[in-house]
């Protein structure tokens, strides 16, 4: 499912050039749940970037789903994104100005778009907010926030979910909680990678894989 080759990012500052991946390589299966881990600043979250087509590496193959990212046109990144993956981030970036329900039918692609609004309200019935839908996302708690995005990243029924820190900024209620979506997602056989600190939500992964300095240290079953 994932095929990361010797994959290096540069990232270009004004205080000069920050390697933040220096030649990192890792497989992983479908239907695998992965946590990655390891100390701040040593590339997990650009490596979810990579591994989601929203960052090209400077160089290495990055094979997802079949698709071939760094050579692929921007169109079909933006295709690869739209139908393949969904993303779940610490901060959960919904749109404040909308709906609840309307946060995650607008996350459709033109294919999922007839049936999006249905799909949102059964999902987001499923995760437990059917009392919500019609809320904005500053009326809801954080937890709620982030079974949102969760809901979001599931509309386009993708085979992956990238997770950064989808726990970082919750209780450990709500946190259990979306985990649990997660976990949902990957016994239906979806692909999994999380990034996390949090023993709790490193649990739920089947392997471990361990990062330093840009480059895949170790992998854990
Ligand atoms: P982690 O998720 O493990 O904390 P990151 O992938 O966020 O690591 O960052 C790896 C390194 O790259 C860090 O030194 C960070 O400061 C740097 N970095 C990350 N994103 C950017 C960016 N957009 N521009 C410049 N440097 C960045």
């Amino acid at each position: 499912m994932i095929h990361l080759e010797e994959v290096s990012k540069i990232y270009q500052t004004a205080d000069g050039p920050v390697h933040a991946l220096s030649q990192a390589s890792l497989d992983v299966e479908k239907g695998q749940f992965v946590a990655v881990r390891g100390p701040s600043g040593c590339g997990k979250s650009t490596l979810l970037l990579v591994t989601g087509g929203l960052g090209t590496p400077t160089s290495g193959r990055v094979v997802v789903a079949g698709t071939d990212l760094p050579s692929a046109t921007p169109a079909q990144r933006a295709a690869f994104r739209g139908q393949t993956v969904g993303f779940v981030f610490q901060m959960f970036h919904l749109l404040p100005y909308l709906t609840v329900l309307d946060n995650v039918a607008a996350a459709a692609v033109p294919e999922q778009q007839p049936a999006a609004r249905d799909r949102a309200g059964e999902l987001l019935k499923r995760f437990g907010l059917e009392h919500r839908l019609r809320h904005r996302p500053a009326q809801l708690s954080a937890g709620e926030c982030q079974r949102v995005a969760v809901a979001r990243a599931l509309i386009n029924r993708p085979q992956l979910i990238l997770a950064d820190e989808p726990t970082g900024n919750l209780d450990p209620d709500s946190a259990a909680m979306v985990m649990d979506l997660l976990a949902d997602f990957n016994r239906d056989g979806g692909t999994v990678m999380l990034v996390t600190h949090e023993e709790q939500a490193a649990g739920y992964a089947q392997r471990t894989v361990s990062m330093e300095g840009g480059k895949i240290v170790g992998s854990e079953e």
